[in-house]
């Protein structure tokens, strides 16, 4: 097996503690010849800030160009709250994200059944839920010029943004969609405002010619990106995968975590175009921040870290079964009743971070 480098980036809080963990289930998979990952591990966010006065240093940038795929933990924390603008630990962030090109961010709402209680919804609403938004995320409003507040002439103001989106960009992220619904339930919905956003018409149309002229064997709808947020709390389990926009794919996907409970059991990936070879450049990171108010205790969730860890697996190096083992490992896991203090219930058995990490592998290494 080729060995594949993989940068850890642990930054921040809780960051350092969940990945922890993924490094655990990393030296046992590398020990079982299930993989054959190079690890290496790089500051960012405030303990970079700390080593180095920048977010990210230049060497740790080149790394993570370099790397097979990155990992992520968190970043941030009041320590570092009145560090300048450019240096703040997010910067890192963003920075890993433009260099990197990383357009495409999938968030995946999965509801374990054993938590199926804790969603906002109705059990049999979300229960076996396991849907996945694609969101572009280095265009459309958030980025468009003109961005300004103007002052006006009878003494108001006004502030500007502007939603762009031109041809290449809508057709890299339907791509990208498509060629993830493949590896799963083959039916992608396309979600914009095409009844009152020329934008929205422009996507409408660039996704069904994407669809019509590679994806033909994919199922494709269109719904209104505001059906499709009232879709998501009435019926979520009629999607499969979403692409959107930067936009709404930032709400829908809050929305769609809010149906599977807490914040430290949700992971994301942001991947970028493929290469002659079809490889991505690809960060994973969990949903959630560094939770500074519970960090050095121990007790963090590593759940959406490890999952990171899994679609890292699933969509970097194509290995579809050490994901399942991986992730069939985290269900049965929480089956048996253990519960980190975020997704604690009645009757279960609480578990500190590294507890539930261990259990993990334990549960990998049975099955
Ligand atoms: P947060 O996600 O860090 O925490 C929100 C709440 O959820 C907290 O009560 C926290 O204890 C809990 N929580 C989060 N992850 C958990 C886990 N794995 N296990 C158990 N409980 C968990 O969001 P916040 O409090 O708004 O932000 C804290 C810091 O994180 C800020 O500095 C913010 O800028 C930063 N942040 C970073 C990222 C990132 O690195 N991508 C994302 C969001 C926020």
């Amino acid at each position: 097996m080729a060995t594949q480098k993989i940068l850890l980036l642990p930054g921040d809080g809780i960051g350092p503690e969940v990945m922890g963990e993924v490094r655990r289930a990393i030296e046992w998979m590398n020990s079982q010849g299930l993989t054959s990952f190079e690890v290496e591990e790089g500051l960012v966010g405030g303990a970079a800030y700390d080593a180095h006065g920048l977010s990210i240093s230049e060497d740790d940038m080149a790394r993570a160009m370099a790397a097979d795929a990155v990992l992520f933990g968190a970043v941030g924390g009041p320590k570092w709250d009145d560090v300048p603008y450019d240096v703040r630990p997010e910067a890192g962030l963003l920075r890993l994200r433009k260099d990197m090109e990383l357009f495409a961010n999938l968030r995946p709402a999965i509801c374990f059944g054993a938590l199926a209680e804790a969603s906002s919804l109705k059990k049999e609403l979300v229960e076996g839920l396991d849907i996945l938004i694609v969101r572009e995320l280095t265009g459309g409003v958030y980025f468009g010029e003109p961005k300004e507040i103007i002052e006006l002439e009878n003494g108001q103001r006004r502030g500007i943004d502007t939603q762009v989106y031109d041809t290449y960009e809508i057709e890299r992220i339907a791509a990208a969609a498509f060629d993830i619904a493949r590896t799963r339930d083959n039916r992608v919905c396309s979600m914009e405002k095409r009844n009152v956003m020329k934008s929205g018409v422009l996507w409408n149309e660039v996704v069904t010619e994407v669809h019509k002229r590679d994806y033909q064997d994919v199922e494709l709808t269109h719904m209104l990106a505001d059906a499709g947020g009232m879709q998501l709390v009435r019926a979520p389990k009629q999607f499969d995968v979403i692409v959107t926009d930067n936009l709404f794919g930032d709400m829908l996907s809050d929305v769609a975590a809010m149906l599977t409970g807490s914040l430290g059991m949700l992971p994301s990936a942001s991947l970028g175009a493929a290469d002659a070879n079809g490889k991505r450049k690809s960060l994973y990171e969990p949903v959630h921040g560094s939770a500074p108010d519970i960090a050095g205790n121990g007790i963090a969730n590593p759940i959406a870290m490890l999952s990171s860890l899994a679609m890292c697996l699933r969509y970097s190096f194509n290995m579809g079964d050490v994901a399942d083992k991986l992730e069939g490992a985290i269900t049965s896991v929480l089956d048996k009743g253990l519960r980190t203090g975020d997704i604690m219930q009645d009757g279960m058995t609480k578990v500190s971070t590294s507890q539930m990490g261990r259990a993990v592998v334990e549960e990998m290494a049975t099955n």
